[in-house]
């Protein structure tokens, strides 16, 4: 029955069936245990299917990619555009960011009762999150530089945090296979050009669960927010409701009208189609919250459905879900200004500049993976001289809006992916849409 349905509505249906199983199991105290015991690893088992093989792929496809470029001048042109436009769009998304903080000022009407209580009652978790930060800070500025570059290829390949370093030695192992001679590269190009195949297919396997896991991860999310104690869990989520707002506002700015500018101005591509295409990465981005874990499909999406080469696709994207994190530096902004406001602290323009900066940076260090922003958020804090444990204000809606921003995080992604395939000549109609044998069995729902 379920064969004519597509992907993207079969997820979205049972994100809806998770969130609605997850609302009774709370409100009838359905056994919780039950959900997390026997639904939550239907969606752990999805998540790190997922994971399994993101690094497979941007290993295989990076290398195919760069090896077929032909000459390593492409290769410098299309990453210099690439880390420039996503530069770009960080700092647009936080400049837009500490505009609507500043312009609705959520924190000044956040009552001191409710301020108190956000404060003692996340005491703990602030303090395990300032720890976290406070490493990442005692490294040296270069550090970013330093863990680009892996000691040990094995080990980098079994850490997706490390997806960077895995770039980095593809893109060696690409460049070094133009400059040996053909007939003993095109050997390892083909090994690696079927294991990208092998890869994609595998993508296709997972995708067919794709419903059910996001039924699992949408239901016990729901269940674990509300925890113990239901009630309370929903009056903070209501005290913090304009900052919320606030953060989800400046995130449909970005999807609803930054993007398609870009897209408008430097691609041929209709926002529709470009929607439409990459819909079923926002919604797996959505509800897994990792840019890392959606990469797969992002990947597919863009190659399959708008038609960038393989070669653009698998060095812009990967870069992008570990550097590029749109929705992240914007909440980052938000949260900054917010807590400050609350705390009554007057942010000077200086300030506010240094934030544009710092949420930049710390965007570009988070790794795509649940909750990262809120780590890196307390190094924007430090710079501005607000007091970390001001994000206990805040902790309490972060899940949720961590999911809206990785939806941006991944868009941003797909957005500038599409810019840098157009201005390399790439998709001269706009869209065109391929189809894969590879994966014609996932685009056609699944029986
Ligand atoms: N969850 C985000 C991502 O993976 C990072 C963050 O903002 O926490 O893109």
């Amino acid at each position: 029955m379920l064969k004519k349905i597509p992907l993207h509505t079969q997820i979205i249906i049972g994100l809806v069936l998770g969130l609605v199983f997850g609302l009774l199991v709370i409100k009838f105290n359905f056994s919780p245990t039950f959900t997390i015991n026997f639904i939550k690893p239907i969606g752990t088992i999805f998540i790190n299917a997922l994971k399994m093989i993101a690094v497979p792929l941007v290993l295989a496809s990076l290398i195919v990619g760069v090896a077929n470029l032909g000459d390593v001048s492409k290769l410098s042109r299309i990453g210099g555009k690439t880390i420039i436009t996503y530069l770009l769009t960080t700092i647009v998304a936080v400049t837009i960011g500490l505009g609507l903080v500043n312009i609705f000022q959520p924190g000044k009407s956040l009552p001191q009762d409710t301020k108190e209580n956000l404060m003692t009652l996340y005491d703990d978790a602030v303090g395990s999150k300032t720890m976290q930060a406070a490493e990442l800070k005692e490294k040296s500025p270069l550090q970013p530089l330093v863990d680009m570059v892996p000691e040990n290829v094995v080990e980098a390949a079994g850490d997706n945090a490390s997806m960077l370093r895995v770039v980095f030695f593809a893109i060696i192992m690409g460049i070094a296979l133009l400059k040996i001679p053909k007939g003993k590269a095109q050997p390892v190009i083909a090994f690696f050009d079927g294991l990208n195949d092998v890869i994609i297919k595998i993508v296709g396997f997972i995708m067919l669960i794709a419903p059910y896991g996001v039924f699992a991860l949408m239901a016990s999310l729901i269940v674990e927010i509300a925890g113990d104690n239901p009630d309370s869990a929903v009056q903070l989520l209501l005290a913090l409701l304009k900052y919320s707002l606030v953060v989800v506002g400046g995130l449909l700015l970005m999807v609803f009208l930054i993007y398609p500018t870009i897209l408008k101005s430097f691609t041929k591509i209709k926002y529709l189609d470009f929607f439409k295409a990459i819909r079923p990465a926002q919604l797996l981005a959505f509800s897994t919250s990792s840019s890392s874990a959606t990469l797969p499909v992002t990947m597919r999406q863009v190659e399959n459905e708008i038609g960038v080469s393989e070669e653009v696709s698998s060095f812009v994207l990967p870069l992008g879900a570990t550097i590029n994190m749109d929705g992240t530096s914007l909440y980052q902004g938000v949260a900054a200004v917010f807590i400050a406001q609350a705390l009554g602290m007057d942010l000077s323009l200086v300030q506010q500049l240094t934030i544009v900066l710092t949420a930049t940076l710390a965007s570009i260090g988070s790794a795509g993976v649940p909750g990262a922003g809120l780590i890196m958020l307390i190094i924007v804090l430090e710079s501005i001289g607000v007091p970390a444990a001001g994000i206990a204000l805040i902790i309490a809606p972060d899940r949720i809006l961590d999911m809206f921003r990785t939806v941006v995080n991944v868009t941003g992604d797909a957005t500038v992916c599409c810019v840098v395939a157009s201005t390399e000549g790439e998709l001269p109609e706009g869209l065109i849409r391929q189809s894969n044998p590879l994966t014609a069995d996932v685009e056609e729902g699944v029986g």
